[in-house]
């Protein structure tokens, strides 16, 4: 019987206070099925797919042990962000700029004591959310790379593929793409435009390990692996998925557990020294009934597993 669990979020994310999801069991373990509750039934397709595959098929063979997380900075001031980075113990900052509160000087000041937390040889990386315009990420990314003294990447600058495009012949910084990948079509549709040149994948909206790997591979560009904010059986996929990848050159955005107050399992997945475990399953979920969604919430739940089952039963997109 698959179960409805709510997870506090520590910050408003998406604006949402909790994460809901549900655990399907089969016999290769569990699988988390978490769209967030605005997305269509056809969008949650890819999402039980990949629930599917991590509790009935389990996931291919990894090629490495263990994967290096970033640590994520919010919309904090410069101290606070100091100690953020330094308590993290990563090597790689991904910090949030562009946000309505923050000017582009409080952005560089916020990268300023990031690096200065992080030494010379620490990477950071910026994350706009499709904040700017193209004119307006050449004037940001040319003062935050200056004020970071060299960034590793800058996700998502633009919302549209045609404006990534755009912009990264217009400034020396690495670009990766983020919302612009949340199909699987849409990575080669980002490489064919010329648009990034970082793919960042997340498991479920690309429909399961197997399809991500896919995916990496026909879009060819290096990838990173982040999560949806999912609980530790969630990221357990995220992390089959990047220990799986033939190439990893970068630190993955799976160290996202303590975005929660909470979780579903007593062996959580959060980061040590900057380092996860690649595993083989997701972790029991062992305090799963300490965290369940109200009435309401358990019934849209299973009324939406049902539908979107029913759906891939009947859509050719099924899988
Ligand atoms: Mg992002």
């Amino acid at each position: 019987m698959p179960g409805v669990f709510a997870l506090p979020l520590r910050n408003r994310f998406r604006g949402i206070t909790v994460r809901e999801g549900m655990l399907l069991h089969g016999p290769a373990g569990w699988g988390e099925f978490g769209p967030f509750r605005d997305y269509d039934d056809p969008e949650s397709l890819p999402w039980l797919a990949a629930a599917v595959e991590a509790s009935r098929d389990g996931w291919p063979a990894p090629v490495r042990d263990s994967v290096e997380v970033n640590t994520t900075v919010p919309v904090v001031p410069p101290a606070h962000a100091h100690r953020l980075v330094t308590a993290s113990a990563c090597r790689t900052a991904k910090v949030k700029v562009a946000d309505p509160r923050s000017s582009l000087a409080d952005d560089c000041a916020r990268v300023e004591a990031v690096r200065d937390a992080l030494g010379p040889r620490g990477a950071i990386r910026v994350d706009a959310n499709a904040a700017w315009d193209v004119d307006t990420a050449v004037v940001a990314l040319g003062a935050l790379d200056r004020a970071a003294g060299g960034l590793e990447y800058a996700e998502q600058p633009c919302p549209s593929v045609p404006e990534l495009a755009e912009l990264r012949r217009k400034v020396g910084v690495r670009i990766a793409a983020d919302e612009s990948i949340r199909r699987a079509e849409d990575p080669l549709h980002v490489a064919v435009a010329g648009a990034a040149d970082v793919a960042v994948l997340k498991v479920a909206p690309l429909g399961g390990v197997r399809r991500a790997l896919d995916v990496a591979e026909a879009c060819g560009l290096p990838c990173v692996v982040s999560s949806a904010v999912d609980s530790s059986v969630g990221l357990a996929a995220g992390l089959a998925l990047a220990g799986a990848l033939p190439e990893l050159d970068f630190a993955c955005g799976l160290g996202t557990a303590s975005l929660l107050t909470a979780d579903v399992t007593s062996t959580p997945l959060s980061p040590v020294g900057g380092l996860l475990p690649v595993p083989h399953t997701a972790p029991e979920p062992d305090l799963f009934a300490d965290h369940p969604a109200g009435a309401e919430a358990t019934r849209w739940w299973h009324e939406r597993l049902n539908r979107v089952r029913e759906l891939g039963t009947t859509s050719p997109g099924d899988r």
